[in-house]
C-alpha cells in the first residue's frame, strides 16, 4: 500500500516518490499526494518527472483499484524502481477541497438542525451536488440552509483533521454521515471536524479553515422522490 501523503497535509503540491508497480499506463508510487477518484469527489491531475532524465509524464486520471491509488500517464516509459518527482495541477486541487468542504458545511448544517441524511454527493471543479432524504422539498427552506452556512464561512470556524480508534468512533454514529468508501481494515478512522458545525469520517481533500471556501451560491434542487432531492450549488471567490 502507498502513503498516501494527502491524508496528513491537503496542502502538499509536490512530493518525491519512488515508482514500486507500472501496467503499461498504470503507475503505482510507494506515497503519494495524488487524490483518486472516490468519496464523490473529482481525482487530481498534475505530472510526474523521472528524476534520471527529467521526462515528463503528465497524470491524466488517478483511481482507487484493489485499495492501490492508481495514476494514469500520458505516455508509457516510466519502470518499477524510478525515482520520481510529483506535481499536482494545485488550481485543481484546490478548487476540489473548497468544493468538498462547502459540501461538508452544507451537510452540517442540515443536520444539526434538522437530522437530516446524506444519501450521495458528486463534486467536481464546476459544481457540487449533495443528495438529501427530505421530508418536504421546499426551496426556499433549502435556500435558508444556504445562507447560514455562508454566515457560518463568515465566522470562519477551523477545519480540524485527526485520527479516532474504530471502538472510540462507533460510539458516535453521526461520524457516519457519509459513510461510503471506507476502507474497513483499518484501526483508526480519519475525522475530519468543522468546528461545532460537523464532525464526519472522511478520506478526502479539505481547506483549513471556511473562509477559504469563499461563497457559496444555491444553483438548483431537484426532486428525485422523497430519499433522493438533489442540491446543486458552486463556490465562488468573495
Ligand atoms: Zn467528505
Amino acid at each position: 500500500m502507498s502513503e498516501l501523503l494527502y491524508m496528513d497535509n491537503s496542502y502538499l503540491k509536490e512530493f518525491d516518490a519512488r515508482i514500486t508497480s507500472v501496467k503499461s499506463k498504470y503507475i503505482l508510487l510507494d506515497k503519494t499526494a495524488f487524490y483518486p477518484n472516490s468519496g464523490g469527489v473529482e481525482y487530481d491531475t498534475g505530472k510526474i518527472i523521472r528524476k534520471s532524465d527529467g521526462k515528463e509524464f503528465k497524470v491524466i486520471y488517478v483511481g482507487k483499484f484493489e485499495g492501490e491509488v492508481s495514476h494514469e500517464v500520458d505516455t508509457e516509459g516510466l519502470n518499477q524502481g524510478d525515482e520520481v518527482h510529483g506535481i499536482l495541477d494545485w488550481e485543481r486541487r484546490y478548487e476540489l477541497m473548497r468544493y468538498h468542504t462547502a459540501a461538508h458545511l452544507i451537510s452540517g448544517v442540515f443536520n444539526r438542525n434538522y437530522n437530516l441524511l446524506i444519501t450521495g454527493n458528486q463534486l467536481t471543479t464546476e459544481k457540487g451536488r449533495i443528495d438529501l432524504n427530505l421530508e418536504k422539498f421546499d426551496i426556499e427552506f433549502i435556500k435558508r440552509i444556504i445562507d447560514e452556512a455562508n454566515s457560518l464561512i463568515e465566522k470562519n470556524y477551523p477545519v480540524d483533521i485527526y485520527y479516532k480508534s474504530i471502538e472510540e468512533a462507533k460510539e458516535d454514529p453521526s461520524l457516519f454521515k457519509l459513510a461510503m468508501d471506507f476502507p474497513h481494515d483499518v484501526k483508526d478512522l480519519r475525522i475530519v471536524e468543522i468546528k461545532g458545525v460537523d464532525a464526519q469520517a472522511d478520506g478526502g481533500c479539505h481547506v483549513k479553515s471556511l473562509k477559504e471556501i469563499g461563497k457559496i451560491e444555491f444553483l438548483e434542487a431537484v426532486n428525485k422522490g422523497k430519499n433522493n432531492r438533489r442540491i446543486y450549488f458552486s463556490i465562488t471567490d468573495k
